[in-house]
């Protein structure tokens, strides 16, 4: 068995960018790999024999930037539909590359082969039926299997070889085959040596057309598949080119957000040379959104230099999720670190001059989503002038009528320090929770250390510190954020405060990923565990903005790192907005972000496929009626799948499941298990809730 410890990394430094280097592999004229841009594609949703609405969507797809459209095709009526697509295509002068999308049917595909640029096939169900048996396979048997495969696979590669059409072997959490999942369970490894099989084949047979995925619904599964395929494939000298996608990611923002972390993450990390974002909605609304992740990978001018990065190692664990150690802290009720969950918090960027204006602010912190907890748990004030500590007072004494959860604390700027102010500065230590300060790295001799905190560390006895690290100057590299967050923290805990927290705020280059596993690798090797805040920014009414935060919060939440997190929204100036909308929103995206890695799950999880040719009702409606219905059952785990037959593999880890069984029909199941089949579409939410109760899963809603 492989020991994830002992796997080398995937990529070279996981401090900088650097893209994964692959071979090319054209799919018709759109090269995948190599120096080409990162590719965007997707998927048809008519049924591939409707073919005058097929080629009409894909006419929309490529309109919208699509380079690539794949098309069901499950079975030989479908495969013998493509010409026709083809001709249509030509008709309306489309030359985009067509892809033909196979499962369960080895015969679909070699008929499709002629029509196509790539072929994908599901490693899991190719040349196996999911029975979900439960058997112990000797070597022996294990081998006899794999020629088996061998035998089914070797047709495709020789219809595929001689007219230089692609194969992509790609592998899907849900639907590992049964002798996958007896030697490996249902695990990134799993994953990653049911593709090797197919690769190892193809390459016995001399093909190299190759192009490799491994999709999840749970993004943190997904991350590691692909990052850990990168290290096995190098190892073995294969530089096959990588397709990224989240798969049954569902709709709206949840949607975008975990396809934002999936994909995202793995970008940062160099991996992936096309991606397809698969929503539960019209595919042409995933295009904008891929666009938008791979935009800023395919503008990416020279990387960014480094210094020497001397005495740091990696100690972050890619290939299994371990949550990095910190010392907890308590912030009033609040604890944060430790075993604590991963808190949200907000930033005001000064206490509110007026009762109603601080009642209001108080309010959208706090009030939740219906079934969502929700609530603003730390909110940072940013206190400018001696005279707003009576506005902090009074926002303080409201907090406590009204939201005696929230931990409330300040950030005393230096011009406050600066302007005599101990007395103020006295009094707003007695009344906050935590004091933040935010400092400049490299620190101006001149710095806040020196001339004010310095002068009243001892003042502040009992409370926590949060240092907020903020490049002095653009471009300033991570390391010396990092040696003066060593530098502040050795300082506090020789002044007997050892409660501390770090924060690094947005423009440290290399990047935002890149500087936090700096810094938490650099305070590891000195033996410091503050707990680490991740703060991100978006722009006001910007979506990019959120998918670009998604990816990079994400990544770091999912590498196992991160005690609270922080979304700052800035205006249309770049200035800090305190607009209620904006709080709002900051709060939220937080917690979609920390839903859509699961490491912490504040509503029900919707795992719901984008649709297809073999979808046997109304996906987007349907999904968007049971959200009604379930919306509320935090923690639950429900899958709207379009058909039984790759819907019960793909729902993966779903406690309840709500499946296309035929037309105008549903099937429910609990787990892997069909509990009911040939349900009307009429009756099926009913009976999905009912299922719900039996089970004792049911809540209420409030
Ligand atoms: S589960 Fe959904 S996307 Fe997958 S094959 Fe079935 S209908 Fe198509």
């Amino acid at each position: 068995m492989i020991d994830l410890l002992e796997t080398p990394p995937y990529c070279p430094s996981p401090f900088a960018y650097t893209r994964r280097p692959t071979r090319v592999v054209q799919v018709g004229d759109v090269g995948i790999g190599g120096d080409n841009p990162i590719r965007v594609q997707s998927m048809t949703t008519p049924a591939t024999t409707d073919v005058a609405a097929t080629v009409a969507q894909i006419e929309r797809l490529v309109a919208a930037g699509c380079e690539i459209v794949r098309i069901t095709v499950p079975s030989s009526a479908d495969a013998e539909a493509l010409p026709r697509i083809r001709a249509g295509m030509k008709e309306r002068a489309l030359r985009v590359p067509l892809v033909a999308d196979i499962h369960f049917s080895p015969q679909a595909a070699l008929l499709a082969v002629p029509y196509v640029e790539k072929v994908r096939i599901n490693p899991g169900n190719f040349a196996d039926k999911k029975r979900f048996a439960v058997r112990e396979y000797s070597d022996e048997q294990y081998n006899a299997e794999l020629e088996r495969l061998q035998e089914k696979l070797t047709p495709l590669i020789h219809a595929c070889a001689p007219r230089r059409v692609a194969l992509r072997i790609g592998t899907n959490h849900g639907s590992l085959s049964d002798r996958i999942l007896n030697r490996y369970g249902d695990t990134p490894l799993g994953m990653v040596e049911s593709a090797l099989e197919f690769v190892r084949i193809c390459r016995r047979l001399d093909f190299h057309d190759i192009i490799l995925s491994m999709k999840a619904s749970h993004t943190m599964v997904a991350i590691q598949a692909y990052r850990l395929l990168a290290a096995r494939m190098d190892a073995e000298g294969m530089d096959y080119p990588f397709h990224l996608g989240v798969t049954e990611a569902g709709d709206g923002e949840d949607g975008r957000i975990k396809s934002a972390i999936g994909i995202g993450a793995l970008l940062d990390d160099g991996i992936g040379d096309t991606v397809r974002v698969s929503l539960t909605e019209d595919p042409v609304a995933e295009i904008p959104v891929a666009r938008a992740l791979v935009q800023p990978y395919n503008e990416r001018s020279l990387p960014v230099t480094s210094p020497a990065l001397s005495g740091v190692r990696e100690t972050r664990r890619p290939y299994d999720y371990r949550r990095r150690p910190a010392a907890a802290v308590s912030i009033g009720g609040v604890t944060c670190g430790g075993n604590a969950p991963i808190r949200v918090e907000n930033l005001l960027s000064a206490p509110p001059a007026d009762e109603a204006t601080a009642r209001r602010a108080l309010e959208i912190l706090t009030r939740s989503a219906a079934g969502a907890d929700t609530p603003c748990e730390i909110l940072e004030v940013v206190v400018s002038r001696p005279r707003q500590v009576d506005d902090m007072e009074r926002l303080v004494d409201l907090a406590a009528e009204l939201a005696p959860d929230l931990a409330i604390t300040a950030r005393p700027t230096a011009a406050f320090l600066h302007a005599e102010a101990h007395g103020a500065f006295a009094r707003l230590v007695r009344r906050v929770q935590r004091l933040a300060f935010r400092v400049h790295a490299p620190l101006n001799e001149d710095g806040l250390l020196k001339r004010g905190v310095g002068l009243d560390l001892a003042g502040m006895v009992g409370r926590p510190i949060c240092w907020v690290l903020t490049p002095a100057a653009p471009g300033t590299h991570a390391d010396v954020a990092a040696h003066l967050a060593v530098d502040l923290l050795e300082h506090t805990r020789r002044a007997g405060l050892p409660h501390t927290q770090v924060a690094l705020e947005p423009g440290f280059a290399p990047g935002g990923v890149g500087a936090y596993r700096l810094l938490a690798e650099r305070l590891a090797a000195a033996d410091l565990h503050p707990s680490l805040i991740l703060v991100d920014r978006p722009s006001a009414g910007e979506e990019n903005g959120s998918l670009a935060v998604g990816a990079r919060l994400g990544s770091l939440l999912c590498d196992g790192m991160g005690d609270a997190v922080r979304v700052e929204i800035r205006n249309a100036r770049g200035e800090r907005s305190d607009a209620p909308a904006d709080l709002h929103r900051a709060r939220e995206l937080a917690y979609t972000i920390l839903q859509g890695t699961r490491v912490r799950v504040v509503k029900t999880e919707f795992i719901s496929c984008p649709s297809c040719g073999r979808t046997m009702f109304d996906l987007e409606e349907t999904t968007r009626r049971i959200k009604e219905r379930t919306g509320h059952l935090k923690g639950l785990k429900i899958a709207i799948m379009g058909c039984v037959v790759n819907g019960p593999g793909e729902m993966a880890d779903a406690d309840f499941g709500y499946v296309g069984w035929g037309p105008g029909k549903v099937a429910l199941f609990v787990g892997h298990e069909m509990v009911a089949k040939d349900i009307d579409l009429a009756h099926a939410d009913e009976r999905l809730v009912q299922l719900i109760k039996d089970h004792g899963r049911w809540v209420e809603p409030a």
